[in-house]
């Protein structure tokens, strides 16, 4: 059922058809409501006055009252201009026009007061403000909008005489013949808990806010019911999976004691026991396991992903393992594949570069139920890929994968969806994870293995390269290996190709007595097996590589990692890099080189790294920084739809949302109470627009 607000812009006053189309294709708007939804980005602020002797060319828009002392022409043919002098107790002042001119002339009155509005500039001694909005100062009336809203627009709107101002006049018309349809959509007492503002008075407050106070309140309110429709959906998802997806019941622990009595190398950290113990809990449960598995690099997710792989094949389900690159599931295979052997558990590698004779063999032994573990890339996706009885899937380093591929896995088992385990290095703020992930149960491995020694970071200019090698030599001469990073830069390969290789030569030149590896996208996948073997056995002393080594690669004797022009990686990125040294018991150290000139951005990124080791915290302050829209493939998830909540800002109103979404669910988890009428309406008209929301993630 169509409803006002799905009425169409094309014949709204100011509008009409034409123009509607341009709106419709400049910012993805068609009906009242979603122009109603165009919120201001910022709003000028006719409350303050400014000084003459206060102006700032760091200032934004500002009005200062004054007077107008005289107004000259300046200048011949289209360098002329108009300038007046405009004054106050405090000093004086230039406004100048170069076009409409003798417009300007006409309106004005020399002597008169007004108030000027515009971006101050400086010009020799004197502020100047270009073409000001000018104000008689006697028609200063008390229904004067004194908070101007602040439009997102374009050039081509602008144009079209849709600049924010003309936005603004349409919003007006628009705003009055809506009040009368606009309807609450929380219920009573969540407004009177939270002391919530009504979505009426909150639409007509962002738009046209009467003082600073509704302004915030309005925010505040929309940010709100964003937050928390979010939340809701998220945690009915998860609560009707819970109920409906039944799961195999993998219960048997057999396994696992004989590996952990006989076999296991290490002692578990508390966290990885911990982590083990929830998936445990799940995946004997009889409901479907959806667990995503968060861990700072080197913490050890790999051994948790085995040993649930024990429960699974010890109850007598097979076991996938998927990696986003061909290094990684290798490097897996290799590791995975001693246990299981230990075991007596048969374990096969499946990729893009499997032998076809070799990808039958495996393809049966699935069906038959002979092989018990299969790591592979996005290889173990395709159709023809069959398990007699997939109980696991494993996700490596998820963020890489698409949401459509993972949702492949869950076709893989013909009488149960398979329990699935999703594994990210990638620390994901509380915040973001709440929003991305709220319908996955959260594991946290936060606890690093015991000895390890915080790897030391540094920041290093270019010109500070000799010492470096001097450090590198000393490294290797006491036996440990290093890795040297060159940035990628994707739009254009073949100068990322010649940067690493001249990187590469000056290497080689500079360590002419120590073998050294090379590492890129355009090797073949065999040549980059072997050159990381090499690395991986200490046949080669430095690895020179692009970005490929950034995920999962585990070569507990490197001990250093150089990032060459650090400058252009991102923050999260860097902290992958560097998490590939540190995983032995020796001093590991991360040296970040640069130029001398950095942007404010890169400085702080650097700064960070060499602050701290703390995913979380550098995931911060990536998070501040980029805004969640990069973080990860959050276009899929939902985040992109927050129309006026900002991840990186509005953390504290999330947590509430949530909190309120959870316990609305826990009084009435079908939303069937009277009361909360308003919410199931809410969410069924979302689900109109809504675009696909994953299952897994
Ligand atoms: P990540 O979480 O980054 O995937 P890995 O699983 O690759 O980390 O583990 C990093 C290194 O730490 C590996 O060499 C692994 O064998 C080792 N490791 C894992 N758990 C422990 C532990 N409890 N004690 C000691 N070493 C461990
Ligand atoms: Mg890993």
């Amino acid at each position: 059922m169509l409803g006002f607000f799905d009425t169409k812009i094309d014949f709204l006053k100011g509008v009409g058809p034409q123009k509607a189309q341009l709106i419709n294709k400049e910012l993805n708007i068609f009906t009242y409501g979603e122009l109603l939804q165009h919120y201001p980005f910022r709003y000028e602020d006719r409350t303050k006055f400014y000084k003459i002797n206060q102006l700032d060319s760091d200032l934004d828009h500002v009005q200062v009252m004054g007077r107008l002392v005289k107004l000259e022409s300046i200048g011949e043919g289209r360098r002329k201009r108009l300038v007046g002098y405009f004054r106050d107790e405090t000093g004086e002042m230039e406004l100048t026009w170069f076009k409409g001119i003798q417009w300007v002339v006409k309106k004005l009155v020399v002597g008169a007061a007004y108030i000027a509005f515009g971006k101050p500039s400086l010009y020799g001694r004197k502020y100047s403000i270009p073409h000001p909005e000018m104000e008689p100062l006697t028609t200063v009336k008390e229904e004067r909008n004194l908070f101007q809203p602040v439009y997102p627009t374009t050039e081509k709107l602008k144009n079209r005489y849709l600049d924010s101002k003309g936005i603004s006049k349409v919003m007006e018309g628009l705003l009055a013949a809506s009040l009368p349809q606009i309807q609450e959509t929380l219920p009573t007492d969540i407004l009177l808990q939270f002391n919530l503002i009504s979505k009426k008075q909150a639409i007509k407050e962002i738009h046209f806010p009467s003082d600073q106070e509704l302004l915030t309140k309005a925010r505040f309110r929309l940010k709100f019911e964003e937050f928390f429709f979010v939340q809701l959906r998220l945690l009915k998802l998860k609560l009707t999976r819970t109920e409906k997806s039944r799961g195999q019941v993998l219960a048997d622990t057999s396994l696992l004691t004989q590996f952990y009595q006989d076999h296991i190398p290490f002692a578990l950290t508390g966290a990885q026991i911990r982590v083990i113990k929830e998936a445990y809990m799940d995946m004997k449960s009889g409901k479907q396991m959806n667990r995503l598995i968060q861990g700072d690099v080197g913490s050890g997710k790999t051994m948790v992903a085995f040993i649930c792989a024990l429960i699974a094949i010890g109850s007598g389900a097979q076991t996938c393992l998927m990696a986003p690159t061909e290094i990684l599931a290798n490097q897996h295979f290799e590791g995975l594949k001693a246990f299981g052997d230990m075991m007596g558990l048969k374990t096969a590698l499946l990729t893009g570069s499997t032998k076809k004779s070799q990808r039958k063999i495996i393809h049966e032994m699935l069906l038959s139920g002979e092989l018990h573990i299969l790591i592979g890339t996005h290889a173990l996706l395709e159709d023809i890929v069959q398990f007699k009885n997939l109980g696991l899937a494993i996700v490596d380093e998820q963020h890489r994968f698409g949401v459509a591929q993972r949702a492949k896995l869950w076709a893989k088992n013909k009488d149960f969806i398979p329990h699935v385990l999703v594994m990210t290095a990638t620390p994901i703020p509380r915040t973001l994870a709440m929003t991305l992930y709220g319908d996955l149960d959260i594991s946290v491995i936060d606890e690093l293995p015991a000895g390890r020694k915080p790897i030391q970071t540094v920041h290093r200019y270019d010109s500070n390269r000799l010492k470096v090698f001097g450090f590198i030599k000393k490294e290797i001469e006491l036996g440990r290996q290093v890795y040297i990073v060159y940035p990628l830069i994707e739009e254009n390969e073949k100068l990322d190709l010649k940067s690493l290789m001249d990187g590469y030569e000056s290497i080689c030149r500079a360590f002419p007595q120590y073998p050294i590896s090379i590492l890129h996208g355009a090797m073949k996948p065999a040549d980059k097996d072997f050159e990381m073997q090499r690395f991986v056995k200490g046949e080669t002393k430095i690895m020179v590589a692009t970005t490929v080594i950034e995920v999962g690669v585990n070569v507990p004797n490197a001990s250093v990692m150089i990032i060459e022009n650090a400058e252009r990686f991102g923050l999260s990125q860097l902290h992958q890099l560097r998490g590939r040294v540190g995983r032995g018991a020796e001093q590991s150290y991360c040296i970040l080189m640069s130029k001398y000139e950095l942007s404010k951005d890169s400085r702080i990124r650097l700064d960070t790294m060499v602050r701290t080791n703390d995913g979380f915290e550098i995931a911060d302050v990536d998070l501040k920084l980029r805004g969640p829209g990069d973080l990860m493939g959050t276009q899929q998830s939902g985040v992109a739809d927050l129309l006026i909540a900002d991840l990186s800002k509005d953390a504290p109103i999330l947590t509430i949302a949530r909190d309120a979404a959870q316990n609305l669910l826990a009084e009435d988890p079908d939303l069937v109470h009277p009361k909360n009428a308003l919410v199931l309406r809410q969410i069924k008209n979302q689900k109109k627009h809504q675009i696909n929301w994953s299952r897994i993630s």
